[in-house]
């Protein structure tokens, strides 16, 4: 995220880009929606309605094994998807974009096939105490299957990774350091260029858990050192089921499969199967075509708003809301980073989030109640759970002048 630029800074229209989200213009409970939940999924623009839809309607077929037509354009359809996805992530080849389920089968991939050939009794793999289960529970598997130890980095009071301490638990037996380029529970954006460089000085594999960082910001997995970086289609405005995992060419070359299946092989015999070079030999059976193909439409989509842009236009919306919840009697916020991006975690004195998630509804604003599956951050804070308003490219200051107003409601019926 944060690239500069020395062309002129493009400018976001958050109002024309919501009318390109048909569900923004919905009404809920007789009030304009207010969509304040980005962090779990995004909505979705037209180009990407429009790209799956035109899939079904005009091209769909199987892909990369079929001599008709309709398969050769599916194929062309897919692996132009995979050519946005490489050139979105800034990754040297399209064969190290593996396409996925998202970011929790693209870490569960890292930890099986990458883990079980690379990680043995008494190494250890490096996480840090903000990760969502997604970026902590695979690696636990693992270190139950070889005998390795999950070492966890410890999160000061507002919410940053404390370097020394991190710094401090590398050594010789770090095999494997993954932590998440944002918090999707703090908003806290870590310095992952940072931390790669020194899990590359003790000579382990760095792993960014990116769903929270691709939707917001410019990536480019070369300059932040990433050996593996994961992201989920939902939560960049594309379809469900259709994530992304860049993996390092001579780490995914010299790996083992993940599954076994059709599309993932070279020979098969009775007595020996073969594999396929990458990226094939990641993805056994059919994969999720039409999801793939609205993942490179919503790229492109993200793309022609200009990844810059959206990252100002939701640090503007970052501080403003930072500023106007203060405004709120008996409301902490949980995440006071350093650098963050567009997640407001907050809990009030007065309620519990999951009856102030209930009243904001009945006022149009979507905002996500719970541990945010990130139960280790909750019991850090000392909160069981916390309400959260996430942000998005077509986020409003109007929308958090709603979330607001409905929050003095909350404090007027429980206060
Ligand atoms: N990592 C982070 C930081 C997330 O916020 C999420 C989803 O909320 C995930 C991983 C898992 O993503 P998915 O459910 O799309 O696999």
């Amino acid at each position: 995220m944060s690239a500069s630029s020395t062309t002129p800074a493009q400018t976001l229209d958050a109002d024309a880009v919501r009318r390109e989200v048909p569900i923004l213009a919905r009404e809920i409970y007789g009030k304009p929606l207010v969509y304040l939940d980005n962090a779990a999924s995004t909505q979705k623009p037209r180009a990407v309605i429009d790209a799956v839809a035109t899939f079904y309607e005009t091209t769909n077929a199987n892909i990369h094994r079929g001599v008709h037509r309709l398969s050769q354009e599916a194929t062309d359809a897919f692996e132009l998807a995979r050519e946005r996805m490489r050139a979105f992530l800034g990754a040297a080849q399209h064969e190290e974009i593996i396409f996925t389920r998202g970011t929790t089968e693209s870490i569960n991939l890292i930890a099986a096939s990458y883990g079980h050939a690379n990680v043995g009794a008494g190494d250890e793999i490096l996480i840090s105490h903000m990760e969502h289960h997604s970026n902590i529970v695979p690696w636990q598997l693992l270190c139950e299957q070889t005998g390795a130890k999950l070492v966890v980095a410890p999160i000061t009071d507002d919410g940053d990774i404390d370097m020394d301490v991190l710094a401090s638990l590398l050594g010789d037996r770090t095999k494997i350091v993954s932590v998440g380029h944002v918090s999707n529970a703090l908003g806290t954006v870590n310095p992952v260029a940072e931390i790669g460089r020194l899990a590359h000085e003790v000579g382990a594999v760095f792993v960014v858990d990116g769903a929270q960082g691709a939707p917001h910001g410019a990536v480019d997995v070369r300059a932040l050192g990433a050996d593996f970086y994961a992201c989920s289609g939902h939560k960049m405005y594309g379809p469900t089921g259709i994530g992304v995992l860049y993996g390092r060419r001579e780490l995914l070359d010299a790996m083992p499969p993940y599954q076994g299946g059709g599309e993932m092989i070279r020979t098969v015999t009775f007595e020996k199967s073969t594999y396929a070079p990458v990226p094939a030999k990641f993805e056994a059976g059919t994969p999720n075509i039409a999801g793939g193909v609205g993942f490179g439409a919503a790229a492109v989509w993200l793309q022609s708003h200009g990844l810059e842009a959206i990252e100002r236009h939701e640090a503007d919306l970052l501080a403003y809301g930072t500023q106007r919840l203060a405004e709120i009697e008996g409301l902490r916020m949980i995440g006071t980073a350093r650098r963050k991006a567009g997640v407001l975690s907050f809990v009030l004195d007065c309620a519990h989030p999951h009856d102030v998630g209930t009243i904001l509804d009945r006022e149009g604003v979507a905002v996500r109640t719970g541990h945010h599956c990130a139960q280790p951050v909750m019991e850090r804070f000392g909160v069981p759970a916390t309400s959260r308003a996430s942000l998005g490219l077509y986020n409003t200051r109007a929308d958090l002048d709603a979330l607001v107003d409905a929050l003095q409601q909350v404090r007027e019926v429980f206060a």
